[in-house]
């Protein structure tokens, strides 16, 4: 069977470390981004160069019209998708709750947990043997905050991931039989652009000393554990949520 996968957020961070090895896994690959072209057209011209099969789509994955695009056109330019990375999330400025505006919690909590229902929606109408399909994974791209809370930074954010780890356990148990395991990773500080986001460009190096390994992961640690989640060897885990935190 022809292996696709989809990566929301594909063009940076996690998202572009999990193309990269899903191209040695031999996944055709489409890297879903929602301004950065520049990003996303870097990653596809090396898997290119280096002989994989990859195409760049711009879709805002809280916009559903932009989300039904999107897995309409992987249909038409790669064949059904058969993995899915949950993978695109933001996080807003460090503030408490007190001063979280209306407009900032709508974005956290569209973007993140809407974004992931309407994307795993599109890919069980795909995968689902109950529609048709031949089965499939899904890995959500939750975080440790969901457990941790982020007091002070950003609670909105970790609520988010709350939410997503229990879609994550839900979907799992909802789709078990129709051939399509649902896990979650949940890493920690990891070196990314996402920190910038937050106001802290280097925020992993301030709090990596909290970290019981004294260090922050790279995007490549966090993909490695989404690899093997979507994989066969991960044949009999569904529902799981993997933490990738250096023992925080
Ligand atoms: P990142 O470097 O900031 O990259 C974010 C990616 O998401 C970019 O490709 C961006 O596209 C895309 N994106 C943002 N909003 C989108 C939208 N509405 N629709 C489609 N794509 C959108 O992020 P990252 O650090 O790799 O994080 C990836 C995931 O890991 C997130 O869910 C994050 O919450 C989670 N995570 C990260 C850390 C960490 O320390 N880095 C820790 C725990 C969990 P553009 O380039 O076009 O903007």
């Amino acid at each position: 069977m022809n292996k696709v996968m989809v990566i929301t957020g594909g063009s940076r961070g996690i998202g572009a470390a999990t193309a990269y090895l899903a191209i040695d896994r031999g996944y055709a690959v489409c890297i879903n981004y929602l301004h950065n072209q520049e990003a996303a057209k870097r990653v596809v011209d090396s898997i290119q160069q280096a002989g994989g099969k990859a195409i760049a789509l711009a879709a805002d994955i809280s916009v559903e019209a932009d989300v039904i695009d999107l897995f309409n056109t992987v249909d038409t330019k790669l064949g059904k998708v058969t993995a899915l990375v949950n993978n695109a999330g933001i996080l807003e400025q460090q503030m408490r709750v007190e001063n979280m505006d209306f407009a900032r919690l709508q974005r956290v909590f569209t973007i993140n947990i809407i974004g992931s229902f309407l994307c795993a929606r599109e890919a069980i109408k795909r995968m689902s043997t109950k529609h048709g399909g031949r089965g499939g994974a899904i890995v959500n791209v939750s975080s440790v905050a969901s457990r941790l809370g982020s007091a002070g930074e950003y609670v909105d954010y970790a609520a988010s991931k709350g939410a997503i780890d229990t879609m994550t356990i839900g979907l799992a148990k909802e789709v078990a039989e129709e051939g399509i395991r649902v896990n979650a990773v949940r890493p920690g500080f990891i070196y990314t652009d996402i920190h910038a986001s937050g106001g802290e460009p280097n925020r992993v190096e301030r709090v990596k000393e909290f970290v019981p390994m004294k260090r922050g992961g790279q995007a490549m640690e966090v993909a490695r554990a989404i690899l093997w989640l979507l994989s066969d060897e991960a044949s009999y885990t569904t529902g799981s949520l993997i933490d990738i935190a250096g023992g925080r």
